[in-house]
């Protein structure tokens, strides 16, 4: 009631001038603390793309939300002259936005670079599905993973739209090539002055496993000083040995895309001691009971929540789920959007960039740790 009639009692004006001086003294803090920029709060895709809100131009990497209730991963990324795309999840009706999206930025109709983490629908099922990412646009180069287990007519549809995209002309070069630069393949790509990409060493590119997330392709990105790390759904077991082969790398990383989408099972903290992020991002839909009714593992995970706050409480996080059986969700922060100008990084999301920890779901659903209090 205070905050509402703050204009017309002297008390109120003085409290609410307290509290806003509080507030903006915290983010300064925070800001300072973290090192880098979070942006204005613009919430809606008009005011962005009119230059409202902040976003740098030498290096963005997009979270996309993917307009259905399921977790998945699909990440734009714009460097230089750049497009690339890494996975296309999260069902086949994903394409329609995804397309959307990528459509406000790629204006000649040609992805650089697409990348295929792991065989999992909620990665590919996008790609090769009907009118999918193989069949609607250029593609350059195609990097995927080199072992899988999968037999799903969804994989069967990726590997038949990848061989459509070869036949128009794509090079093809699996993770395995990258590491050893075989057959043309390169371990480090450069996007542009200063900005690379790097395929990441990673054990379950030559062993085999029973787990499927383990066979994910990881991936490096450079712009300047800043640093970029997506592990697709690479669990505890692969995230142990991605450290031992990768150490110096990925030591000290801005932006961490959180292990299989927030799940108990990633995020360990064998690897996020050396990553030591700043920016954490969560591709899923908040809350929703897909994989478990377990409310402490729903994702964002209970357990990633105590691990990450090491670090940082800079989390973010797609859509939010309302009602899983109905399938009815909404954004969370919306399509979250990670730059750089090669110094720092700044964070700027669809809806709004409040994060986790200042939502109400979190307030309702996790135990606060206590570096977030
Ligand atoms: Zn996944």
């Amino acid at each position: 009631m205070a905050k509402k009639k703050k204009n017309k009692y002297p008390l109120s004006k003085f409290v609410g001038f307290t509290l806003l001086s509080l507030i903006a003294g915290l983010v300064v803090g925070l800001m300072g603390s973290v090192g880098y920029t979070l942006t204005d709060v613009k919430s809606d895709e008009k005011k962005k793309s009119s230059g409202v809100g902040k976003i740098y131009d030498d290096f963005q990497i997009h979270f996309m939300e993917l307009g259905n209730i399921y977790a998945g991963d699909s990440i734009y990324i714009k460097a230089g002259d750049n497009d690339i795309l890494i996975d296309a999840g999260s069902r086949p009706s994903s394409k329609e936005t995804i397309k959307n999206y990528l459509n406000n930025y790629v204006e000649d109709g040609k992805l650089e670079y697409v990348i295929a983490t792991h065989a999992h629908q909620d990665h590919i099922a996008s790609f090769g599905c009907s009118e999918g990412i193989f069949y609607s646009y250029d593609i350059g180069t195609i990097i995927d993973f080199p072992l899988t287990n999968s037999t799903t007519s969804t994989y069967k549809k990726y590997v038949e739209g990848k061989e459509y995209a070869i036949s128009k002309g794509s090079s093809y070069y699996s993770a395995l090539d990258c590491i050893n630069e075989t057959n043309g393949a390169k371990k480090v790509y450069t996007l542009g002055e200063d900005i690379t990409m790097e395929v990441l060493d990673s054990r379950y590119y030559v062993e085999t496993t029973k787990d499927e997330n383990d066979y994910s392709v990881c991936l490096l990105f450079t712009c300047g000083k800043n640093k970029f790390l997506l592990t697709g759904d690479l669990e505890e077991d692969g995230e142990k040995y991605l450290v031992e082969l990768n150490k110096d790398k990925i030591s000290n990383c801005d932006l961490f895309k959180a292990g299989h989408h927030g799940s108990y099972t990633a995020s360990s903290e064998a690897l996020l001691k050396v990553v030591q992020p700043k920016i954490s991002v969560c591709t899923c839909v908040c809350g929703s009971t897909e994989y478990t009714k377990n409310l402490e593992n729903v994702f964002p995970s209970q357990k990633y929540v105590d691990r990450i706050s090491k670090y940082t409480d800079q989390v973010f996080v797609t859509s939010l789920c309302s009602d899983y059986e109905k399938g009815e969700y909404t954004s969370m922060n919306g399509n979250v959007i990670v730059s750089s100008n090669k110094i720092e990084c700044a964070v700027n999301c669809s809806s709004n960039n409040t994060i986790l920890k200042d939502t109400t779901w979190f307030k309702e659903n996790r135990n606060c740790p206590e570096e977030w209090k």
